[in-house]
């Protein structure tokens, strides 16, 4: 059987907006077509107790919360950051993703975290290490606790991540140290896809998968990035096996130029830049890599460090024609019908039109529609001749982000038009 994850999210102890509410994303999950949604935060301890109290488990490590739905599930999951020093005065600190199969695990897990003195008032723990040695004695601790337990570089190639460009490392070795034999899986994130990763040697054998990282069950960010695997049931242990073993069948991939970290540069808003922003494509940044306008070092977007860590690694800073692993970009629909509309994604319009497109079909499925099926299903609805179009030129491919996402901005849509990422080159103030 198939199962849709998105296995990576937070409650709102991990700051951004308010509480989550469970019955909510089990909404979502419905308009979404999400079967497993990762339950974000489960070492924090008023939302692990939140969970402990309100999830059952009807399949082994996957639960349902209040007997709501008997279908779409829960899965125990946290974030942790991890810091280790790295040469002079700096430290290498990036995100994990875990994943687990039981509360006896979190509570394990969390009396560790208790002697090693984590930080863990926050969403995701902080887990200072004084050494590379340090850390990989830690994480190989956790999985000395239950070997199910899953640890996965998150969102890779962001400046949190573990390939990010805040004290980088050039393999997952440096990173890792000895533990770096165990970790089989990466998190894509929002910014990197398979095509960018796979211009990446190391990461030749390894599974990716993508999931949403979201704080809310707002329908532009849940399911925005997701995985379907092939399992042989519904069951925790199933879906690791499946991961480990990369049966994965696709990734769903946020569109890489909207990504808040694509390209180098500095944002508006920032000092020295309060008049425009400034972005470069890899062959455009500046050889010192400070920026022109306000001379501190420019942010390195995710293209241009993918393209260093080719180089490092031996092979070429070009994206492949074809990949290996099979993926589809998307737009969420309900921004897609937003821009068609020219309105904001929460007015009433926009909901109306989403909701008659996913109550027939959930969006995820819907992208699989051939053409012509979704342009007849669209026109059934009633849909505005116009309207069908775009949906069409999205389904096509014919879209782009301009301004791409640059230093923590997202890109935005722009409809009807391809940009070939191995062709462009530029650099500009906005
Ligand atoms: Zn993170
Ligand atoms: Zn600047």
């Amino acid at each position: 059987m198939e199962l849709t994850l998105d296995l990576h999210s937070h409650s709102g102890y991990s700051g951004g907006v308010g509480q989550i509410d469970l019955s909510d994303m089990i909404h979502a999950m419905e308009l979404k077509g999400l079967d497993i949604f990762g339950t974000g935060d489960a070492f924090h301890p008023a939302w692990g107790k939140f969970l402990k109290t309100n999830l059952k488990e009807i399949h082994e490590g996957l639960f349902s919360y209040q007997n709501l739905s008997d279908s779409k599930l829960f899965m125990l999951q946290s974030e942790i950051i991890v810091s280790f020093p790295m040469g002079k005065n700096k430290r290498k600190s990036f995100h994990l993703l875990i994943l687990l199969p039981d509360f006896h695990s979190i509570d394990q897990i969390v009396k560790l975290f208790e002697k090693w003195e984590v930080k863990n008032t926050i969403g995701r723990p902080f887990l200072v290490c004084d050494s590379l040695v340090q850390l990989a004695e830690r994480l190989a601790a956790l999985k000395e606790i239950n070997p199910m337990i899953e640890i996965i570089p998150a969102h890779v190639m962001t400046p949190q991540g573990v390939f990010g460009s805040v004290s980088p490392v050039d393999s997952l070795e440096e990173a890792f140290g000895s533990f770096s034999k165990e970790i089989k899986i990466i998190e894509t994130g929002l910014s990197a896809d398979p095509e960018i990763l796979e211009m990446i040697p190391e990461l030749k054998d390894k599974t990716f998968i993508s999931n949403s990282d979201c704080h809310s069950s707002d329908l532009r960010r849940i399911g925005r990035e997701y995985t379907k695997v092939r399992v042989k049931d519904k069951s925790y242990s199933s879906i690791i096996h499946a991961l480990r073993n990369d049966e994965v069948v696709y990734t769903g991939e946020f569109s890489v130029s909207e990504g808040r970290f694509f390209l180098t540069g500095h944002r508006k808003g920032k000092k020295g830049h309060e008049e425009s922003g400034i972005y470069f494509t890899p062959d455009k940044t500046p050889e010192d890599k400070k920026c022109p306008d306000c001379g501190k070092p420019l942010t390195i977007g995710v293209l241009e460090r993918a393209y260093e860590l080719a180089v490092r690694q031996g092979g070429k800073p070009k994206l492949p024609k074809t990949t290996r692993r099979q993926f589809i970009t998307m737009v969420p629909l309900i921004e897609l019908i937003a821009v068609s509309m020219k309105k904001t994604h929460t007015s009433k319009p926009v909901q109306a039109l989403y909701h008659k497109i996913v109550s027939n079909s959930p969006e995820t499925e819907f992208w699989f529609m051939d053409e012509k099926t979704m342009g007849g299903f669209l026109t059934e609805l009633s849909f505005e001749e116009s309207m069908i179009e775009d949906i069409l030129s999205v389904k096509k491919g014919n879209f782009s982000y301009f301004p791409f996402g640059y230093d923590g901005e997202y890109g935005k849509l722009v409809i009807g038009e391809k940009i070939d990422l191995n062709l462009f080159s530029s650099e500009g103030r906005i």
